[in-house]
């Protein structure tokens, strides 16, 4: 069994939403005002230039399942089920202290979910078109960005300036910059960074409130890292390097992607919402704020997009930036829209691209860790 390259500080993600419930304790009590948000499409510039603290809501944990599924279907993705199940027991502090949730119509499961939590907290649903490309589209879009901004104005009865938001946009600008320097260490060869450190930091760092702080943490373990590069790493031989695809993989952080390293491969990227599928893409500083914040985020490429040839045309990118030797798809069992691609991407990833393509349908129990190790293994063994 490999051992992980993680460094002396390091937080595992449960441990740090742990230690995020007491800063967002203290920051509440402050008179900070707090939106609970799920999704990448969530435009976070408008929560903060109502001068909010966007908050995820995005729940792990097999015990927020069987209080869900009182309510919801069993056959529904682990990740609505723990998020819904977190919110309706009051065991997620972060919804708890959120004074209203923001969310988008993106799957079908997450959607009808969002019915139930608005009878709990007021829920602003953004409306998402199916397609990027229907005609109409970008223009649907954008009056759901202006009516989210009216909300936000009505339900904290203030006015958010067209200035507020370009200052909150430049500010998530170099966040995004930040972050992406930080996944780009993974594609130097050997990678001096664990895919573990990678996927835990990136999804912890939803709870770091304080944006600045967690640029300068950014930009500070990037160079500590490339640094090490070059005195550790630089020209030795490199173990099989997988990249990541599919759906969000903060719930099976243990599961899926520590095993992977754990058995002898090295994580270097995430093409998937816990990678740079949002941060790669800057919102252009020149426009209009309303039109420029509505145009990056209908890029996003997510599978409930249809169709969504974005997501290859990034994979395809990430396999050559990455020099991945394989990838894995993690599919969260009952997503359907991520199932129903896997095909697609088998078919560009093993005929296109020409390396191995393995797809793992998991959820967050750990009854199938015997069979994941076995199938990873393999995967592994077939990389080398
Ligand atoms: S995978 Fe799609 S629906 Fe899920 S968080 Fe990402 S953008 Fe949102
Ligand atoms: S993983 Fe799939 S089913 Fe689950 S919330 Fe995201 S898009 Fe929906």
């Amino acid at each position: 069994m490999s051992e992980i390259k993680l460094p002396q500080d390091f937080v595992s993600y449960p441990e740090a939403r742990k230690q995020a419930f007491m800063k967002l304790k203290a920051l509440k009590e402050s008179g900070r005002r707090v939106v609970g948000t799920f999704c990448t499409y969530t435009p976070q510039e408008l929560v903060d230039a109502a001068d909010a603290t966007p908050v995820s809501l995005c729940a792990i944990g097999e015990d927020n399942i069987p209080p869900a599924e009182k309510v919801l279907p069993k056959n529904l993705c682990p990740l609505i089920k723990a998020s819904f199940g977190g919110a309706v027991t009051d065991r997620c502090p972060f919804f708890y202290f959120s004074d209203m949730v923001l969310a988008e119509t993106t799957c079908d499961g997450k959607k009808k979910m969002y019915e139930y939590l608005g009878k709990i907290k007021h829920t602003h649903v953004m409306q998402l078109p199916p397609g990027q490309f229907g005609e109409g589209a970008l223009a649907f879009w954008k009056s759901e960005v202006e009516a989210l901004r009216k909300d936000l104005e009505q339900f904290y009865g203030i006015t958010i300036s067209d200035e507020k938001i370009a200052e909150a946009i430049k500010l998530r600008n170099r966040e995004r910059k930040a972050i992406l320097n930080y996944y780009k260490v993974g594609a130097l060869k050997p990678s001096p960074l664990s895919g573990y450190e990678l996927n835990t930091i990136i999804t912890s760092n939803e709870y770091a409130f304080d944006i600045e702080k967690k640029i300068e943490f950014l930009e500070k373990r990037t160079a500590e890292l490339t640094e090490k590069y070059h005195k550790e790493y630089e020209g030795k031989p490199s173990r099989p390097r997988v990249l990541i695809s599919g759906c969000p993989t903060h719930g099976v952080i243990d599961k899926v992607i520590k095993r992977i390293e754990e058995l002898g491969a090295d994580v270097v990227g995430f093409e998937n919402c816990c990678g740079p599928r949002e941060k790669a893409d800057l919102v252009d500083e020149t426009k209009d704020p309303i039109t420029a914040i509505a145009e990056k985020y209908l890029r996003i490429n997510c599978s409930v997009m249809s169709p969504n040839p974005g997501r290859l045309e990034t994979l395809g990118n990430m396999i050559d930036e990455y020099k991945a030797d394989g990838v894995i798809e993690v599919v969260l069992m009952a997503c359907h829209t991520f199932a129903a691609e896997t095909s697609t991407v088998k078919d560009f990833v093993t005929k296109e691209k020409g390396i191995p393509f393995l797809s793992i349908t998991t959820d967050y129990s750990t009854t199938d860790q015997g069979q994941i190790d076995t199938r990873l293994g393999a995967f592994i063994e077939l990389m080398s």
